[in-house]
């Protein structure tokens, strides 16, 4: 859109280590450009999702498991080749006048931006110089295992032990992901909870073989943030918009991140405010209500854990959206907003 665009990471190399599963839905890859088929490592078709009580939901939910350095690299190489400055292994401190200072091999480089946006993440700068900051978090381990369950099936258990949070299993091509989220401020010791989930698994012989890979993050769980404020808009996970429930984030990311961009570019090509205000209507349209219910949610099964079985499980089955009480009550509330 003719801007001139600085994009600035802090990491030396984009992508770098991945901290994720990279599970998005299959409608990702018909529209966000930037999914090559070598950043895509399982195509997956469908959602087993186990609870408490030992019943099992099995939905069809196609999706595709990326390789998240191939893919966010792929993703600034695009913008590289729309015109946009990527400046790796710089860490951004934001300026409420739009101005940037940017540190480059111990160096300091001001920069004079209109808009600057903060895509980074749960602790983002950018939200903390606007006072708008997560609060409530998952907090995730993952590792990826030489073997596992074999198929185009993801895995989901919620799990007395894992409480307030669950465990997942992921096909990643020849490899398997596994791992665990639970709330931030659980006593629960995140290591103590993935050996239980993984020794679960293995019994069930879902997973064997080697560790490859440990990761692990936060992810924010409070629900949406005030994205914008001045020259400051705010997108992905820096606004609040992965899911409390799932702590699915990516998609949001993108679309926001989108979104976000073209505001951006409206705003420094003449519109001024009133670009970056349309932004902030537009995510609160598209995310703010379905997020907000799904913190109402994620509460009350948190405060649910100590119910009998069958309870516990059913509000999860309420709260979780792969399962079919929750796609079914989705599409009842749908009904009625068209009669
Ligand atoms: C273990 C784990 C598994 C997950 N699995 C899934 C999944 O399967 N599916 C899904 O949809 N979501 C998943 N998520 C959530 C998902 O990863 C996030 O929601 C998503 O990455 C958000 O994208 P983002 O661009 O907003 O933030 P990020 O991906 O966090 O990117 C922010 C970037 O900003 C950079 N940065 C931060 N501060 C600065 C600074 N001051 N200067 C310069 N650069 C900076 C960071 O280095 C980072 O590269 C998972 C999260 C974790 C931790």
């Amino acid at each position: 859109m003719g801007a001139d665009v600085l994009l600035v990471e802090r990491r030396r190399r984009i992508g770098r280590p991945a901290q994720c599963a990279g599970l998005v839905p299959a409608v990702a890859g018909r529209s966000i450009k930037g999914i090559k088929p070598d950043a895509v490592l399982s195509v997956v078709r469908t959602a087993r999702s186990c609870f408490p009580d030992a019943c099992e939901d099995t939905s069809g939910s196609p999706g595709l498991v990326l390789d998240r350095e191939r893919f966010d690299n792929a993703l600034a190489g695009e913008a590289a080749a729309a015109g946009a400055r990527v400046l790796s292994g710089c860490r951004v401190e934001p300026r409420r006048s739009g101005a940037a200072a940017v540190t480059e091999n111990g160096g300091r480089v001001n920069v004079k931006a209109r808009v600057v946006i903060g895509a980074d993440g749960p602790r983002s700068a950018a939200g903390m110089l606007i006072g708008s900051i997560n609060s409530d978090f998952l907090k995730t381990i993952q590792v990826t295992l030489e073997h596992g369950h074999e198929g185009d099936e993801t895995l989901f258990f919620f799990d007395r032990e894992l409480e307030g949070g669950y465990g997942w299993l992921f096909p990643a091509g020849s490899l398997r992901r596994l791992g665990v989220g639970l709330p931030a401020r659980s006593g629960i010791k995140l290591r103590q909870a993935l050996e239980y989930f993984r020794e679960k698994m293995s019994r069930r012989g879902f997973v064997s073989g080697r560790v490859k890979k440990i990761t692990g993050g936060l992810v924010p769980a409070g629900g949406p943030l005030r994205c914008h404020e001045g020259g400051v808009i705010l997108a992905g996970d820096a606004a609040g918009l992965a899911n409390p429930v799932t702590g699915a984030g990516v998609m949001n990311a993108l679309i926001s991140g989108e979104l976000a961009g073209e505001a951006a570019a409206r705003a420094a090509g003449g519109e001024g405010d009133a670009a970056l205000r349309d932004y902030a209507d537009e995510i609160e349209a598209i995310f703010g209500r379905t997020l907000r219910q799904a913190v109402t949610a994620r509460k009350r099964f948190m405060e649910s854990w100590n119910l009998g079985d069958d309870e516990l499980s059913a509000i999860l089955r309420r709260a979780w959206p792969l399962s079919a009480e929750y796609r079914h009550a989705g599409r009842q509330e749908e009904e009625i907003s068209r009669s």
